[in-house]
């Protein structure tokens, strides 16, 4: 078998399973990733010759907050289980996915370079997430060190897209407004209310991006540090949410900021001078268009199932 990719039902999964309809896809469903004994199963019963390895506890802010144990409890136990046994069963490249959430909290130069990863704390709002990735990109490193393995990690920005979280308290912004932009609509209000000043910048990436770049550097790639995956775009939660308007036909809602909120960190954009030192080139999906189909996404699921 040559590709297995965990996390198959998530949003990266989904649309890995779009770009590549080939490869074996697993969720928790198949195997419970932080049990050993299935994880070693998966391995005997597949072979694979690579691995993307997608798994993972991942949510927003508010589901960060409310669960830090569950979050880095989760997580290392996947990864330690995951990279263990893709070496014992030979697996010859795999990608794992680290976030730019996993990023210090604030570094002196943007856009963030992929060696300082580890140069201060992440934000205290994800602190247990952060850690939990910090430490599979360690994990990575430490087999292809021992075992000199062609193990690699990837650090995306912000993703959004189709299957993306569209539930009140596990969704990030983007995906939070476009379900608001949906509601306003349909019960015919007037007014958007987002959380935060509207300043802070956000780099988004469309998870079909990201399938397809995962899919270029599993061909191309294999070096040993890890890989930011964003386009320069970095604009600012304001400027989004005016277009996520324009994408969707809304331009006459009003976007109404709620000062008093927290905002977050203020910019978290990641440089990819390295990940086009390896793949020339790519066309990334507009922000507009990527907003247009998770938006139709969307719409067409809740008037399906409600
Ligand atoms: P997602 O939509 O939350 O999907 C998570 C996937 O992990 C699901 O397929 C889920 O399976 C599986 N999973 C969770 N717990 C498991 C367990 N115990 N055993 C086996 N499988 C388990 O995640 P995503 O947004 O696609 O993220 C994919 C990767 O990209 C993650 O590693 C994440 O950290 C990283 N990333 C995400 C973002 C983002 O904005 N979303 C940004 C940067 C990096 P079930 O469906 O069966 O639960």
């Amino acid at each position: 078998m040559e590709l297995l990719v965990t996390g198959g039902t998530g949003l990266v999964g989904n649309a890995l399973q779009k770009v590549c309809p080939e490869a074996i896809y697993v969720s928790s469903k198949d195997y419970d990733l932080m049990k050993e004994a299935e994880v070693k199963a998966m391995f005997e019963k597949y072979k694979p010759a690579n691995v993307i390895h997608l798994a993972a506890r991942v949510g927003g802010i508010i589901d960060n907050m409310n669960h830090p144990a569950q979050f880095i409890y989760q997580n290392i136990l996947m990864n330690t289980y995951l990279v263990h046994y893709a070496n014992k069963y030979k697996v010859k490249k795999l990608i794992g996915l680290i976030s730019n959430c996993a990023y210090p909290d604030k570094v002196e130069k943007y856009p963030m370079v992929e060696n300082q990863l580890h140069d201060g704390p992440p934000t205290v709002t994800n602190f247990s997430y952060a850690y939990s990735k910090r430490t599979l990109e360690v994990q990575i490193k430490a087999y292809r060190s021992q075992y000199e393995c062609n193990y690699f990690s990837v650090i995306p920005c912000n993703l959004y897209g189709p299957h993306d979280k569209f539930d009140e308290n596990k969704s990030h912004f983007l995906v939070a407004l476009i379900r608001k932009i949906y509601n306003a609509k349909k019960n015919k209000r007037r007014i958007i209310r987002l959380l935060g000043t509207g300043k802070p910048l956000r780099q988004y990436l469309y998870s079909e991006d990201l399938a397809e770049i995962l899919l270029l550097l599993l061909e191309k790639y294999d070096g040993e540090g890890p890989v930011n995956i964003a386009s320069k775009e970095n604009l600012s939660i304001a400027q989004i949410a005016k277009i996520a308007l324009k994408a969707t036909k809304s331009s006459n809602l009003e976007l109404v900021f709620d000062e008093s909120s927290p905002d977050g960190q203020y910019r978290k954009d990641l440089c990819n001078d390295r990940l086009f030192n390896i793949i020339d080139n790519f066309r990334f999906t507009s922000l507009s268009d990527g907003i247009k189909r998770t938006y139709e996404w969307f719409k067409e699921k809740k008037e399906k199932y409600g």
